[in-house]
């Protein structure tokens, strides 16, 4: 049923992907590329006295590297630098199985939890979180 239910969530942010697009310069912007599968996914960022004010991703790939993309844009927007970057460990944290206690504060990133049983898809999931991080580095 909990499969079902993750599957169902990551099918939703595939076909209706939230913070799909490009923003208008200034901006920053890091590409990520996952060979093994062929995903990729394009961030641009909008960093304001800390906060991450905007945020959009374009690319293209697996219905996992894009959905996590979504969910991506959907949970940094707005947050300041430190809590994206807890929110990037935890995330890739749940994908590797790695992440203990509560899930709950994740929203829809808690679908990607599925994806630890298939290792081959890890880095579908974490593209999009380890393209932010490189995108962060921009900042400081
Ligand atoms: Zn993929």
């Amino acid at each position: 049923m909990l499969d079902e239910l993750y599957q169902a969530i990551i099918l939703d942010h595939y076909r209706q992907p939230r913070g799909r697009g490009e923003l208008e310069p200034p901006k920053i912007t890091q590409e990520g590329f996952n060979p093994s599968c062929g995903d990729e996914v394009i961030i641009d960022l909008r960093v304001e006295d800390g906060r991450i004010t905007d945020v959009r991703f374009h690319g293209h790939g697996c219905s996992i590297s894009q959905a996590s993309a979504s969910m991506m844009t959907e949970a940094v927007r707005g947050k300041t630098l430190a809590e994206a970057h807890a929110l990037i460990q935890q995330a890739t944290a749940l994908v590797k199985g790695e992440l203990d206690g509560d899930f709950e504060t994740l929203g829809d990133i808690v679908a990607l939890a599925g994806v630890r049983y298939f290792p081959v898809r890890v880095k579908c999931a974490t593209l999009a979180w380890h393209t932010l991080e490189e995108a962060l580095k921009q900042v400081e």
